[in-house]
């Protein structure tokens, strides 16, 4: 019998996982640990409304009184440095120790630093937490000049609300398109024009060379030469799994914690899910997802795995951002081989763009059709095989095309 549970990161992984047990039955002890001060919060909100100013806190995932009301014994700023599987007890940093039978380790990612001279001066930031929302902030005043490094999610978030805020900025990215991992090329651009039409300078196939100052950062070089003056800059070049206690507990790791569709580790007592675990695929193959949507549904199949009621949950990445006021949500991995097919307005909005591989939809990304998701997010679910030509055909309903047939929209 399971006396006790650890969830060790309070993210929404770990949040997630939390309510699940209790909902699915759990009535031991259930431990929910986060080293952050904060109780749990939505880091969604932090590269947005926090960013901007526009709410000082993000919004909690749960509050204490939450916590409290599913005896969820909520333990922050603690971090802990080792566990005796053996034993089945956790180590913290500060000394003290906790008994604990079976551990769920969503101990998620932190920001991928790159080696360039002067990446530790002050004034050079990464976004992970809200104390860095925080630090970054204080930098920020109309009219300053921020350089962010890196085109990818978090720079195109900060950098739409930057310019909300009345920065100058310029957005260094060292591949040739803007958020291509996750939106593709052709939504990259669109995307990199909008950006540019609030005014961001937009640099592509530019990587840093040096960060230049004496204590605070004044100049960022770049590899082709240039020298940007800047007030702050924001470094956002990826993330890297947590998987620091996992090694020492020997885990198979592999760009992230390596598990089973389920969120089974190769020790019978330990699991893992969220950022830090490297998961199967639905499409073949595995990775860290690094997403709030994915981190949930893992969440839940975990649970399962741990009250041994094991249900497979292989990922289709799953996510949303803001860009440039614009709306975008994106399932299955929108690069690789096939066709692309357009529907809607891609140039202006809304629409949506597919990726076929062998007949079936393997991946979407709509932009500002929030309406239409849920049939797209189904579409790429059951791998619907469909032809380009009805796809792309906005006159279509796409439900239609979920159900095998196509007809004009009323
Ligand atoms: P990212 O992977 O989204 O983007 C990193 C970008 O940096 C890429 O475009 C890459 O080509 C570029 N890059 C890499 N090395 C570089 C260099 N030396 N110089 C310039 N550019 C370089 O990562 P991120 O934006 O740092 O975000 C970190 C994590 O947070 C990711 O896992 C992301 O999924 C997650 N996140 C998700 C959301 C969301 O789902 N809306 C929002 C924010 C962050």
């Amino acid at each position: 019998m399971t006396a006790a549970i650890a969830v060790i990161g309070n993210g929404v992984a770990g949040v997630s996982a939390a309510q699940t047990l209790r909902l699915e039955g759990f009535d031991g002890r259930l431990f929910l640990i986060g080293e952050e001060e904060h109780e749990p919060y939505d880091r969604t909100a932090l590269s947005k409304a926090v960013l901007a100013g526009e709410t000082a806190e993000p919004p909690p995932l749960m509050t204490s009184e939450q916590l409290e009301a599913l005896d969820v014994e909520s333990i922050t700023g603690r971090t802990v440095v080792g566990v005796d599987s053996a034993a089945g007890t956790l180590r913290f940093a500060d000394g003290g120790t906790l008994a604990s039978d079976r551990l769920l380790l969503v101990t998620g990612a932190r920001a991928r630093v790159p080696r360039v001279p002067g990446v530790a001066l002050s004034g050079v930031h990464t976004l992970r937490t809200s104390g860095d929302v925080k630090a970054l902030r204080q930098a920020w005043r109309p009219g300053a000049h921020v350089v962010i490094v890196g085109g990818g999610l978090i720079g195109c978030e900060v950098a739409t609300t930057a310019r909300k805020v009345g920065l100058e900025v310029t957005l260094l990215e060292a591949g040739s398109e803007l958020l291509t991992r996750v939106l593709g090329r052709q939504v990259g651009a669109w995307c990199r024009q909008r950006l540019e039409g609030l005014g961001v300078e937009v640099r592509l196939n530019t990587a840093v060379a040096e960060f230049v100052g004496r204590d605070y950062v004044s100049a960022v070089m770049t590899s082709d030469g240039n020298r940007f003056d800047v007030d702050s800059v924001l470094v956002c070049v990826g993330a890297e799994p947590n998987t620091v206690l996992a090694q020492s507990l020997g885990l198979k790791c592999d760009r992230g914690i390596v598990v089973d569709a389920a969120g089974s580790t190769d020790h019978p007592t330990i699991f893992a899910a969220g950022d830090a675990a490297s998961w199967p695929l639905r499409s073949g193959g595995r990775r860290s997802l690094e997403t709030y949507l994915n981190s949930q549904k893992q969440a839940s199949a975990v649970v399962a795995a741990m009250l041994d009621r094991s249900i497979p949950a292989p990922q289709v990445p799953l996510s949303w951002t803001e860009v440039a006021g614009h709306h975008l949500q994106m399932i299955g991995d929108i690069e690789g081989p096939g066709e692309f097919v357009a529907r809607g307005r891609i140039d202006d909005g809304p629409g949506s763009v597919f990726r076929l591989l062998g007949g079936e939809v393997v991946a979407a990304v709509a932009i500002d059709s929030p309406r239409d998701f849920a049939v797209v997010t189904r579409l790429v679910e059951s791998r619907a095989v469909v032809s380009a030509h009805a796809l792309g055909d906005g006159s279509s309903h796409l439900r239609d095309l979920l159900k095998g047939r196509s007809s004009p929209r009323a």
